[in-house]
């Protein structure tokens, strides 16, 4: 997902403006510690010499993966999880419930070549939440020239029983950059400062878009209405890598659409040219899919450290535990996933004294919109719809997450929050050697810490070296094991465990935003 605008219910701000007040004068008056080196050499000696983040990784992707919200397999996972928490110590490990979600989808089984004028395997991949072919399935390939629904008529009744093109090829570009990227001091310095004053959202581009939208929706019914076998889509990257997401509805009760097949763009290129020369293509394509509608409630996974004399006070640290289904989700976010519970198993095998209670949790349902922490910030910090703040929502200091891939830690976003500045420089102050030297002013969006900033709760997400994530691994069928730079992930977990450990055992709550009224 891309950065939205945030907004937080208007009936939260008058109850926390207040709280805010406060808290920003407290955090005025006191004297915010430095990191102690001690603990900083414990922590990177136990997550240097002892590391378990390829292990966990490796279960994670190659094992269970990929983890899609509601698939047996992250149901799995969940239960691996669990118990590896369990196994380093830590307490209160459970699963908690949220839903529903919608059913659980899988794929099972999936054959796609050209074999008529000539032989060849298709890159391609089912698109979740989309039906099988009931068996393999051999059938001529058709170019449908549709492009608004005036075009439906001259289709109605040439599309039963065949594979559907719709879409125009694009054209491939050579890639001349390489795809792996570390950020250049410059490029932090630019990402330091607030944004440039943004122009205003453009009407016409958002109309266009829904229109888009609204047109897609009827050309699926349209296409599944006429019984063409399945829809093959050109997926957006090239060379191999196809990215992937939904293609149909999570909701038991909606109608169902036909098989959707996102296909590599150079295999759809060929297909369409074929087309093109008025040569048929026949195809044979062979896709089980299943449904699970017995379960339609999802979990986050929850572990903890037991504060000491402010154990009622907490500090979250936490991730999506969910992926997408080409690749095994191993950037996005089995990454996230393993650096939080390597930073739990440093704090707790470290055995250091923390006085907050400190909390993991790792999230279901992200992709599909952040759905399992806006429920859990909704059970526990605050309501969204009345606005009624709860007990807990006084006793959080911070969240930390991290969403953005397997690259080391160069910083971390304010999030408009320009009172931690000084606390985090401090914080941040022993990892400059290791490439962490930014804070940035701006708000970052689009994951897990969105929930608790929209509830007033202070939620960070750091800033991370990119290294293949637009262009090669964000929700595509390379989303995999290979791609992880594992002294990346050490990196992360001993500066995520020294924010930790710093929130924990600070004299008070980090300070909240003064939230300005929308
Ligand atoms: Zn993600």
């Amino acid at each position: 997902m891309r950065p939205r605008i945030i907004r937080m219910p208007a009936k939260l701000a008058p109850f926390l403006a207040l709280a805010f007040a406060l808290a920003w004068a407290a955090a005025a008056q006191t004297d915010w510690l430095a990191p102690d080196a001690s603990i900083i050499n414990k922590f990177e000696n136990e997550g240097s010499q002892h590391s378990h983040v390829m292990e966990v990784m490796g279960y994670l992707t190659d094992v269970y993966g990929p983890r899609l919200t509601n698939s047996p397999n992250i149901r799995e996972a969940g239960e691996y999880a669990v118990k590896t928490l369990s196994s380093w110590g830590l307490a209160n490990v459970h699963e908690e419930t949220w839903g529903p979600f919608g059913r659980g989808w899988s794929n099972e089984l999936f054959e796609a070549s050209e074999i008529a004028p000539r032989h060849f395997p298709l890159i391609a991949y089912s698109k979740a939440w989309t039906p099988g072919t009931n068996g393999p399935i051999t059938a001529d390939a058709i170019y449908a020239k549709i492009e608004k629904e005036d075009d439906f008529a001259s289709y109605r009744g040439r599309l039963r029983g065949m594979f559907v093109l719709t879409a125009p090829m694009r054209m491939v570009q050579a890639q001349f950059d390489p795809p792996a990227h570390r950020f250049t001091d410059q490029e932090l310095a630019d990402i330091a400062p607030p944004r440039a004053p943004q122009p205003p959202p453009d009407k016409e581009a958002r109309d266009r878009q829904r229109k888009q939208q609204e047109f897609n929706e009827k050309l699926v019914k349209f296409l599944t209405d006429e019984g063409a076998v399945a829809w093959l889509e050109p997926a957006p990257h090239d060379g191999g890598t196809v990215t992937v997401m939904a293609g149909g509805s999570r909701d038991p009760k909606d109608a169902p659409v036909l098989p959707r097949v996102a296909v590599d763009v150079e295999h759809y290129g060929r297909i369409f040219r074929t087309l093109e020369k008025n040569i048929p293509v026949t195809l044979r394509i062979n896709i089980a899919n299943k449904s699970y509608d017995e379960n339609l409630d999802s979990f986050n996974i929850v572990a903890e450290i037991p504060g000491t004399d402010k154990a009622d006070e907490v500090v979250m640290l936490g991730a999506h535990f969910d992926s997408w289904a080409s690749g095994t989700g191993a950037t996005d976010n089995a990454a996230g996933s393993v650096v939080m519970m390597e930073a739990m198993r440093i704090l707790k095998t470290c055995n250091v004294k923390m006085r907050r209670t400190v909390r993991l949790a790792l999230w279901t349902g992200e992709e599909e919109g952040l759905l399992g922490s806006r429920a859990y910030v909704q059970q526990h910090f605050a309501d969204r719809i009345s606005g009624d703040l709860k007990p807990e929502h006084a006793k959080l200091s911070a969240y930390f997450n991290v969403d953005n891939g397997t690259g080391k830690i160069r910083g971390i976003y304010l999030q408009g929050n320009e009172a931690v500045r000084p606390i985090f420089e401090k914080w941040m102050e022993p990892f400059k050697s290791e490439g962490m030297t930014t804070l940035s002013a701006r708000s970052t969006g689009a994951t897990d810490h969105i929930s608790f900033d929209d509830a007033g709760l202070p939620g960070f997400q750091f800033i991370q070296d990119p290294i293949e994530y637009d262009t090669r691994t964000h929700h595509t069928n390379m989303d995999v094991y290979e791609r992880i730079q594992v002294a990346d992930l050490k990196q992360m977990a001993v500066i995520v465990a020294s924010f930790v450990y710093m929130t924990a055992n600070a004299e008070q709550l980090l300070p909240r935003k003064l939230l300005s009224k929308h």
